[in-house]
């Protein structure tokens, strides 16, 4: 499909993340035994210590924590040149215990504030995603 090349060897503990993505569903690990969410994903719970993890279906419905605009790319992310500049997020999910996961800002930015609702749009894997499926945020307009 792609001449863009995944990363060998998968991911790590947040494998199934991607996977799910890939699926079109968002899900977040969390711990079967003491059900903290576990974000960013480990192997095992920083909490209890269990080793046994759940990938729970969430809505993709957060307030942005943080963002920035970006108007240059390293060479790493040069599929993303013809974007800039674009507005990257921190989205916080209260939710899943207050997991905040990083995407990028679709569509009207009038109300782009620290607190603003946004909702998520899952994407099939992509180039400019180094073939990753990916989640995009764009602004409720009507929680801004
Ligand atoms: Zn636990």
């Amino acid at each position: 499909m792609s001449a863009v090349q995944r990363i060998r060897g998968g991911i790590g503990a947040d494998e199934e993340y991607w996977l799910a993505i890939e699926r079109g569903e968002f899900r977040i690990s969390r711990c079967r035994h003491c059900k903290s969410w576990m974000w960013p994903a480990n192997f095992r719970c920083g909490k209890c210590g269990s080793w046994d993890i759940d990938w729970e279906p969430v809505e993709p419905i957060g307030t942005i924590y943080t963002w920035t605009r970006n108007h240059a790319v390293s060479e790493a992310l040069a599929e993303r040149q013809a974007d800039l500049p674009y507005v990257t997020l921190l989205v916080e999910l209260p939710q899943a215990g207050g997991a905040r996961v990083a995407g990028v800002l679709e569509g009207d930015e009038t109300a782009l504030k620290i607190g603003a609702q946004v909702r998520g749009r899952i994407l099939p894997p992509s180039d400019k995603a180094k073939g990753y499926g990916s989640v995009v945020w764009s602004i409720e307009s009507d929680a801004a």
